[in-house]
């Protein structure tokens, strides 16, 4: 499993390229932004690209959305049930702020349990509500990596403050959900760098 990270849109959130080379299946996660240069780089690995999952539905990850489209239609746009009405609210998802009025409409629906096979690569969605009502990680057992979106940073977790945010609800989720992965787990962020459970479990100090 390979994983490029393109940062992209108005805050430059971690958009990560993931392939399956057995296959060259693969998948985008959380595109904030679209570019050319996006587009050059998908096209120059020869992938081919089978969904966009959102980690949430806030504007910074998924106003790239209807360009990527542009470029790859038959991609699938798979985020979790409960962020349905703030995909679809160019209000709730805050695009409108950023001058564009993004409305996305999922074509698969996860909860928290569910998985999906893009090539040889299994992810398992969890729910973990807090930063966003319907805010999910994307979990990949075989190669031990998380994609934790904006629930989990390096030292740090999501904002709880934006409506429909709940700080119990993230710490929650967190506990339940992200510190009960293997230590060893490598944790791929919607901001800032990467970091890995076991340092998180030990060292972050919001939770
Ligand atoms: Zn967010």
């Amino acid at each position: 499993m390979q994983i490029t990270n393109m940062p992209s849109g108005p805050l430059g959130v971690n958009t990560y390229l993931v392939i399956d080379e057995t296959t060259n299946k693969g998948f985008i996660v959380d595109p904030g932004g679209w570019t050319e240069k996006m587009k050059d780089h998908v096209m120059s690995t020869g992938a081919e690209l089978e969904f966009i999952v959102l980690t949430h539905g806030h504007a910074d990850h998924i106003m790239g959305i209807p360009k990527l489209q542009e470029d790859f239609p038959n991609v699938k746009i798979v985020a979790d049930k409960a962020e349905e009405q703030m995909l679809g609210d160019p209000d709730f998802n805050m695009s409108r702020q950023w001058g564009q009025l993004t409305r996305i409409h999922p074509d698969l629906f996860v909860t928290d349990g569910d998985t999906l096979v893009c090539g040889s690569i299994e992810m398992h969605f969890l729910s973990t509500p807090g930063h966003s009502p319907g805010g999910m990680c994307v979990y990949v057992p075989a190669w031990n990596v998380l994609f934790s979106g904006d629930t989990v940073f390096q030292g740090s977790i999501g904002r709880t403050d934006f409506p429909g945010s709940s700080f119990k609800k993230l710490k929650t989720a967190i506990h339940e959900k992200i510190w009960t992965l293997p230590d060893e787990t490598d944790v791929y962020p919607g901001h800032m760098g990467p970091t890995n459970i076991g340092w998180e479990k030990e060292h972050n100090p919001f939770v």
